[in-house]
């Protein structure tokens, strides 16, 4: 052993991408590239390559709270990053999971989506999330369209969306990837009025796991002891400079390289 300080622990509650492009794989590289380590529990089996999604599978809640419990009686959880949950079932256990962990830093990206836009989970499931476990995380990270399905704003702009969704979660980054402008707009809304607004040039291509590396790197700083705003830019940097060295190994999506 050596004598070194661990590195921060970052609990992640998501689902395993066999493609390795999103899902915990993006989470636990995220974390390693923040110099945190992942302690990632498996909530959803998910088929599919880096064109689309073909299946996922829940798993059973016994065997959630099992390995979630493990991991808080044995290590020092310092944030938690919540990915696909899948169900509505998924979504009560993770809500008794973040009953455990009073005070601590919860970033929470509402995956309802593959980026090849096949479900990950049904509507209702973004609408369980929104009223059961916006209220203990800290920041949600959904895109727009994301945004929307929770706010149940089909056309709702992100500052109409930020409006509905304020008295539900503390912070809200909506980000802009998945418009059409050259400028990607990315927006920080807090429930004190507190705004900020991070842009950055749009990237060509598609990529597979991008919320999932942003949700990551972001739990990775606040973990680290970052301020939400300066963590927010953190994360989002990193995630830029990710897309920007992404790799096609497939015939889809691009992977972000999160070295
Ligand atoms: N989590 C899992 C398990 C996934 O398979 C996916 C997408 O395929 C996502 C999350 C969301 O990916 P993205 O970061 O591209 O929104």
């Amino acid at each position: 052993m050596n004598t070194y300080t661990s590195r921060p622990v970052v609990l992640c509650l998501s689902g395993h991408d066999p493609s390795g492009g999103a899902g915990l794989q993006a989470d636990i590289e995220a974390l390693l590239a923040q110099g945190c380590h992942a302690a990632p529990t498996i909530t959803a089996l998910t088929v599919q390559d880096t064109v689309n999604v073909i299946d996922f599978r829940v798993l059973e809640r016994d065997w959630v709270l099992a390995q979630a419990n493990a991991v808080i009686a044995d290590l020092p959880i310092a944030a938690v990053k919540l990915g696909m949950l899948g169900s509505l079932e998924m979504v009560e256990v993770v809500q008794e999971i973040l009953q455990k962990l009073p005070g601590l830093p919860i970033v929470c990206d509402p995956v309802l989506r593959a980026g090849g836009g096949g479900a990950l989970g049904r509507d209702e499931v973004g609408l369980a999330l929104r009223e059961r476990l916006l209220p203990l995380a800290s920041i949600a990270t959904p895109n727009l369209p994301e945004a929307r399905l929770l706010a149940e704003l089909p056309e709702g702009t992100a500052d109409e969306c930020a409006a509905k969704l304020l008295p539900y979660v503390e912070h809200l980054l909506i980000t802009g990837g998945h418009g059409d402008e050259t400028e990607v707009h990315n927006r920080l809304y807090s429930r004190d009025g507190d705004q900020h607004s991070f842009s950055c040039p749009r990237l060509p291509g598609s990529y597979h796991g991008s919320g999932c590396t942003l949700a990551s790197a972001l739990a990775g700083r606040v973990a680290l002891g970052e301020a939400w705003v300066s963590a927010v830019r953190s994360a989002l940097d990193y995630t830029w400079r990710t897309l920007r060295d992404a790799e096609a190994p497939g015939r889809g999506q691009y992977l972000p390289r999160r070295l």
